[in-house]
């Protein structure tokens, strides 16, 4: 299995909303626990989408998470430096995290480091954001992984594979220049292919 590595590597998986990023980081945890491998979770707290201690999937599965501020906080848990934890204590065997592109770009040098000490990490994150770019540091992600999956969705417009995630902002396609966060506007995302993704100007 290209996934079952003994030693540290960096594993990826990326693509639109609803391309089933969380179900797979779902499913390569669950066979890490039931292979008896340590285990730890982690999610960014501003995604509170569904629970704060738990990665759930838009299908409603779920696993335990912690959810943190910054990959500081995960560096902290991580080798114990935390007073609930001893330093003794060896490293997980695998790091998993959802929704990596909501953290900072110290989350790159962390998960680099946790891989060259031996550790399977696995990131799940969007690799483009509504406009269909590059998001943020992704591409640093995706270009040191070992192992990288790009989902699709299915494309709501024609069924088709949809690697793109369209943001709605009333019934319609968000501006390139609307902020990340809008106040107050009835905002949604869907699954879309290339020839239906659409940005306005
Ligand atoms: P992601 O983490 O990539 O946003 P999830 O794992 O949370 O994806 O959810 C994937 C699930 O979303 C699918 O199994 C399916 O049940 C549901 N879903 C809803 N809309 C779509 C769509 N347009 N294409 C594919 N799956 C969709």
């Amino acid at each position: 299995d290209r996934l079952m590595h003994t030693t540290g590597h960096l594993e990826v998986i990326v693509g639109p909303m609803f391309s089933g990023k969380s179900e797979e980081l779902i499913r390569r945890v669950t066979r890490a626990v039931i292979a008896r491998q340590t285990v730890a979770v982690f999610k960014p707290a501003i995604d509170d989408r569904y629970h704060q201690t738990q990665v759930a999937s838009h299908n409603g599965r779920s696993i335990e998470a912690h959810a943190v501020q910054s990959s500081e906080d995960i560096r902290n848990l991580v080798y114990g430096n935390t007073p609930l934890l001893s330093s003794d204590d060896p490293l997980p065997e695998v790091i998993a995290i959802d929704e990596a592109q909501f953290f900072d770009a110290g989350l790159v040098p962390l998960v680099s480091e946790l891989a060259d000490k031996g550790v399977r990490v696995i990131l799940a994150g969007l690799d483009q954001d509504f406009r269909g770019e590059p998001f943020s540091f992704m591409p640093e992600v995706l270009a040191r992984a070992e192992v990288v999956d790009k989902l699709t969705a299915i494309c709501v417009v024609c069924g088709g594979p949809a690697t793109r995630t369209q943001r709605l902002i009333g019934n319609r396609p968000a501006r390139y220049d609307d902020p990340i966060v809008m106040v107050g506007a009835s905002e949604s995302y869907e699954a879309r292919c290339r020839a239906h993704h659409e940005v306005l100007k």
